[in-house]
């Protein structure tokens, strides 16, 4: 019987770091870390995750602000919107809520960000840099896995690492980090061939599908790590990828959904804006 990997357990850690870095920081007389959420328009899933930002974020001592734009606002308008925080030096981190109303060029949006403040990793510059290997911002769900993995299996060097999954906002970014620990990467997708057997060869299996309990044993190599970044609500409960209750015999280590990655993106947009600001108070 594998391990269940409690993403919230994790989180814990870097929660504590976190606060009393800042703690630390604000002692000495350093402003406290900031960061600014964007919203065009109402989308109910990003006002319910902008709640749960703002929540963490005081917790942890970050200073959120929240703006939010009526739909009816132009491409135009939204960009120099992005710009004033870019040049204000008291905002460490932007993250652009998504997805933007369908009017609006949302990689040109996303592209305005600075770079130094896109805590979200998803600029052109910071894309890039994850693939040269630097120091960048990664993206929140990427980075959840690339620490999951790294908590529970130090030693990802020379790993087979399958994942399926290659979207730009998860699976190419965890592939690519888990390449930048030496590990050994299969990225697989809805035209990869003999899906079961790449995968029963994996040492590390990340499921980043949105396809519910697609993974079942038959997948997965005993003592495999296992993590499941799926979501996908069915009959109003969230479902991962993996078939939790057979995939756990199995696996040496195994993320619950929830309760596994989605329980440590927040902390890492958190993390992120940390890391801005401190380059930026330094
Ligand atoms: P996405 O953009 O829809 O990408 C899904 C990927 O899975 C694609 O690359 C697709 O292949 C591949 N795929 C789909 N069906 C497949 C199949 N039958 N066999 C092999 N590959 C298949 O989704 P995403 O944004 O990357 O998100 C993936 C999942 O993670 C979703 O369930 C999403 O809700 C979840 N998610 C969770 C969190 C979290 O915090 N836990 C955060 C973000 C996303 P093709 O490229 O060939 O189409």
């Amino acid at each position: 019987m594998g391990k269940r990997i409690e993403g919230k357990e994790i989180a814990k850690t870097y929660r504590e770091n976190i606060k009393s870095l800042i703690e630390e920081k604000v002692s000495k007389g350093i402003r406290r870390p900031s960061m600014v959420a964007v919203l065009v328009g109402n989308d109910g899933g990003s006002i319910s995750y902008m709640k749960n930002q703002q929540k963490l974020s005081e917790s942890l001592g970050v200073k959120y602000t929240s703006i939010v734009l009526d739909e009816s606002i132009t491409e135009e308008e939204l960009i120099k919107n992005i710009n004033e925080l870019n040049e204000d030096t008291n905002v460490d981190g932007i993250i652009l809520q998504l997805p933007l109303p369908k009017q609006f060029d949302e990689k040109k949006v996303t592209s305005s960000i600075s770079y130094k403040k896109d805590i979200d990793g998803l600029t052109d510059v910071n894309i890039g840099l994850l693939y040269k290997g630097d120091k960048c911002f990664i993206p929140c769900t990427a980075k959840s896995v690339i620490e999951i993995i790294k908590f529970v299996e130090p030693n990802i060097e020379g790993k087979k690492a399958v994942v399926i999954g290659r979207s730009n906002i998860v699976g190419k970014p965890a592939a690519q980090l888990l390449l930048n620990e030496n590990a050994t990467v299969t990225i697989c997708h809805s035209r990869t061939k003999n899906l079961k057997d790449v995968c029963k060869e994996a040492d590390i299996l990340v499921a980043a599908m949105g396809r519910p309990g697609f993974v079942t044993k038959d997948f997965v190599k005993e003592g495999a790590v296992v993590i499941d970044v799926g979501t996908t609500m069915v009959e109003g409960k969230i479902k991962g990828d993996v078939v939790y209750d057979e995939v756990i015999d199995i696996a040496s280590h195994l993320t619950p959904v929830p309760g596994g990655v989605g329980a440590m993106t927040t902390t890492m947009l958190i993390k992120n804006t940390c890391e801005a600001w401190e380059k930026n108070v330094r």
